[in-house]
């Protein structure tokens, strides 16, 4: 019970890694929110409550200001404290650069990037009421890296970093840490999508022979949300099987 009496909101949770995450922080005592443009959040937080954890679907998008307001200020009312933010949602538009529009380009940039920038601006003052706070965001390895066919998404993932290395320095005194989470190649509905022979070529290049479960990134935001990471602040965090690591 790690996450005992703590209030964590998770974006992007009705499904994949965001989902998974949901589940391990309800097994560990929190009280999960999620908020996701998908209402397959709504089965996600009603099977979770049937197995008598506490947990909410807000249906909430990262790019909508007034609605993360309202939502950041209904939990804190309601719970009196918000301990911990999972900045997971994202979405792929995947082109070239010659092929790329500027409406794909916007898209991603909106979610990924400025949706943290969003869900964060809204939630920070919270935590800094109760001087406590653990902020996560996903980055990827094609953050670090670079990767064919993704300037908009490696733009926002590498983009992710620079934030959390600023927030760590900011917000540090207010008891809030910042880290990042940056996953390799893991099996869910974003991946699903891709051609079996891309997704062996991939498999081939990663050490451990396999792609990640949702499960292996999950328990990486736990580690970094829980009180034994409280020294880690301004962190990426890589969780890819040894690739390109
Ligand atoms: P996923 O299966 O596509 O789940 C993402 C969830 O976020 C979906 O429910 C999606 O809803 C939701 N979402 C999209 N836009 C949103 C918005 N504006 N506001 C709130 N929710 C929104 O993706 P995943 O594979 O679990 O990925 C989770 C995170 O890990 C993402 O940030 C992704 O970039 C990152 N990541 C994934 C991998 C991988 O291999 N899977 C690798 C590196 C990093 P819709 O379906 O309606 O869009």
């Amino acid at each position: 019970m790690r996450l005992h009496h703590k209030v964590a909101i998770i974006t992007g949770a009705a499904r994949g890694i965001g989902k998974a995450a949901a589940e391990l922080f309800c097994r560990e005592g929190a009280t999960v929110i999620i908020w996701d443009v998908l209402d397959a959040g709504q089965e996600t937080a009603k099977n979770l409550q049937n197995e008598g954890f506490s947990c909410q679907f807000m249906n909430v998008s990262t790019t909508d200001v007034p609605a993360i307001e309202l939502a950041s200020k209904a939990v804190f009312d309601q719970y009196g404290h918000i301990d911990i933010l999972i900045n997971n949602a994202g979405i792929t538009r995947d082109k070239t650069l010659v092929k790329m529009s500027h409406l794909e380009w916007q898209q991603v940039i909106d979610v990924n990037l400025t949706g943290v920038f969003n869900c964060t601006k809204a939630v920070v003052p919270y935590m800094i009421q109760n001087q406590y706070g653990r902020i996560i965001c996903t980055s990827s390895i094609v953050g670090v890296h670079g990767n064919f066919g993704q300037t908009n998404y490696v733009a926002t993932k590498a983009g992710v970093i620079g934030m959390v290395k600023t927030w760590a320095k900011e917000l540090a005194k207010n008891g809030i840490t910042s880290n990042a989470v940056a996953p390799g190649f893991i099996k869910t509905e974003m991946t699903d999508a891709m051609p079996n022979e891309v997704k062996q070529q991939m498999i081939n290049q990663i050490p451990l022979k396999r792609m990640g479960e949702p499960k292996d990134i999950a328990n990486a935001y736990l580690f970094l949300a829980s009180d034994e990471a409280g020294f880690v602040n301004g962190q990426v965090l890589g969780v890819n099987g040894g690739q390109a690591s």
